[in-house]
């Protein structure tokens, strides 16, 4: 898949079609999947670095919300899902995410500004 001649894989932690292989980022979810975020993150191997981005990923930002793995086809920035694509994480996992980080929201309210990566 090529979207201004770019080619496109999929991206193993939120699973569209996004991942730019010569940047090692998704234009979907903005995970940088490099060596060095690896190793910056305490990580030996990529599997964990992917984890721990699904994770984040995952976690609804209201507290109310279901934890679910149902995305649609489409992304809002216009990526296409890999239907053949599963998460690494479990359910579980990401409900014990959510409870450490809805608990750091309410001792440490910030507001979350969501920076995307892009060409200028
Ligand atoms: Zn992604």
């Amino acid at each position: 898949m090529a979207k201004d001649g770019t080619i496109y894989s999929t991206c193993p932690v939120c699973g569209y079609i996004a991942f730019n292989s010569q940047e090692e980022a998704c234009d979907n979810c903005g995970e940088e999947l490099t060596e060095e975020e690896m190793r910056e993150s305490g990580f030996s191997s990529m599997d964990s670095l992917i984890r721990l981005d699904q994770l984040y990923y995952f976690v609804p930002d209201d507290e109310k919300a279901a934890i679910t793995f149902e995305q649609p086809t489409i992304s809002e920035d216009g990526y296409t899902l890999d239907e053949s694509w599963r998460p690494s994480v479990s359910k579980d996992a990401i409900k014990k995410q959510a409870i450490h980080y809805h608990e750091f929201r309410r001792k440490y309210p910030i507001k979350v500004e969501i920076i995307k990566k892009g060409q200028d």
